[in-house]
C-alpha cells in the first residue's frame, strides 16, 4: 500500500498564559508524540473524547497549525523522505511553491457549516474562495464553469449559485464547504466533525457524498470525529486518541470487535448499540476520575490514573504504540498488557 502522508513524533504544544502580564506559566501539551502513516485512498478515522488533541492534529495535517516538533511528510513515509525519494516533500521545513503546493493537495472541512460559511457571500464566491488564494489552479474566466461543476458533484443545484448560505439547510451547507474544500483538487481531505452539527438522517447523506467523492476522485481522508459509529461506518482504520498521545491504532474491524486498550475498551462500552434489530450485549466498564490535565499529564502511561488493569511500571515506563511481541495483541496498542476483549456483542433477533 502507498502512503500519502506520514508523521513521526508530532508534538504541539501551547503556552498557558496568566495575570496582567500574560506569562507564560506552563504548556498545554495538546499533541504529545504522534505517528501514523495515512494510505493513498483509505480513510483514517481518529476517535477520542474533546480535549483529546485529535482536532489539533488535524489543523497541524492541514498546516493551519506548525509543530512544535516532529516531522511530517507529504507523498510518502517519513523514512522514504529521511532515504532522498523523489516525490516525498518535508511538510514541516516546506516555504513558497511547496507550501502552496501542499496547501492545495491537504484540505480540511470544518464541523459546522453556520460558521464556517460567510453569510454575506454567495455560495459561487464562497466556493470560489480558494482559487483567490491559487489563482493559476482555475483561469478566472473557467471559475463560473468550475464552480457549477464542483456544486453538482455534491448533490446542489449548480442554479443556486447566486444563493446565500441561509437559503440552505445545514446537510446543504455541509455540502457547500466540501465543495470549497475539493476545489483544488486535493488529494488528502482532513474532516473535522464533518456531520457532528447535523440530524442523524442528514449525518448518513453526507457520509455518503464523502464516499462517492472518496472513489470518483482518488481522495485519502482523515475523519476526526467523537462519534464512534460514524467512524466505524467511514473508516477503514481507526486511531483512538487519549490526552494527546494515540493509544490504539489498527483495522475498523479490530477496533471496534477486538479492541486491546483498556481505553478503547472503556469508550466503546459506553456507545448504544443502535441497531433495534440487534440486540446488544454489552459491558459496561466505568472509568474512575476523570481526565487528568494535558498541562500536567501522568507519568508513563497516560492512562495508568484512570486504569483498572494499572500495574506498577506502567506509572514509569511509557508503553510504545506496537503490536506486542508475543502476538497477542496483534495491532498497535500503546499498552503494557494490551489483549483484546469484546466489549459489544451483538445478537441478531429480526
Ligand atoms: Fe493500563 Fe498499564 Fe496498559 Fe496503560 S499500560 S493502559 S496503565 S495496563
Ligand atoms: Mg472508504
Amino acid at each position: 500500500r502507498e502512503v500519502i502522508l506520514s508523521a513521526r513524533d508530532l508534538v504541539k504544544h501551547y503556552p498557558i498564559r496568566t495575570g496582567v502580564l500574560r506569562r507564560t506559566t506552563g504548556q498545554v501539551r495538546a499533541v504529545a508524540g504522534v505517528s501514523f502513516d495515512l494510505y493513498k485512498g483509505e480513510t483514517l478515522g481518529i476517535v477520542g473524547e474533546s480535549g483529546c488533541g485529535k482536532s489539533t492534529l488535524g489543523r497541524l495535517l492541514v498546516q493551519l497549525e506548525r509543530p512544535t516538533s516532529g516531522r511530517l511528510a507529504f507523498g510518502g513515509t517519513v523514512e522514504d523522505l529521511d532515504a532522498g525519494a523523489p516525490d516525498v516533500v518535508d511538510m514541516v521545513a516546506a516555504d513558497g511553491n511547496r507550501l502552496r503546493q501542499l496547501r492545495r493537495d491537504v484540505q480540511i472541512v470544518f464541523q459546522d457549516p453556520y460558521t464556517s460559511l460567510n453569510p454575506r457571500k454567495t455560495v459561487g464566491d464562497i466556493i470560489q474562495e480558494p482559487f483567490d488564494i491559487h489563482p493559476a489552479v482555475e483561469p478566472r474566466q473557467g471559475r463560473r464553469r468550475r464552480v457549477q461543476e464542483l456544486l453538482e458533484l455534491v448533490g446542489l443545484n449548480p442554479e443556486h449559485i447566486n444563493r446565500y448560505p441561509h437559503q440552505f439547510s445545514g446537510g446543504q451547507r455541509q455540502r457547500i464547504g466540501i465543495a470549497r474544500g475539493i476545489a483544488l483538487n486535493p488529494k488528502v481531505l482532513v474532516c473535522d466533525e464533518p456531520v457532528s452539527a447535523l440530524d442523524v438522517s442528514v449525518q448518513a447523506q453526507v457520509v455518503n457524498l464523502m464516499e462517492r467523492l472518496q472513489d470518483e476522485l482518488g481522495l485519502s481522508y482523515v475523519f476526526v470525529a467523537h462519534d464512534l459509529s460514524v467512524v466505524r461506518h467511514i473508516s477503514d482504520r481507526v486511531g483512538v486518541m487519549y490526552l494527546g498521545s494515540m493509544v490504539e491504532l489498527g483495522d475498523e474491524e479490530q477496533i471496534y470487535e477486538r479492541p486491546t486498550h483498556p481505553y478503547t475498551q472503556a469508550l466503546l462500552s459506553a456507545v448504544p448499540v443502535p441497531d433495534p434489530t440487534l440486540r446488544g450485549r454489552r459491558e459496561e466498564i466505568v472509568l474512575s476520575g476523570d481526565v487528568p490535565s494535558p498541562a500536567n499529564p501522568p507519568s508513563g502511561c497516560r492512562f495508568h490514573t484512570r486504569c483498572w488493569k494499572a500495574q506498577d511500571v506502567c506509572a514509569v515506563e511509557p508503553p510504545p504504540l506496537a503490536p506486542r511481541p508475543d502476538g497477542v495483541s496483534a495491532h498497535d496498542s500503546a499498552c503494557h498488557f494490551a489483549e483484546p476483549r469484546t466489549i459489544v456483542e451483538t445478537v441478531d433477533v429480526s
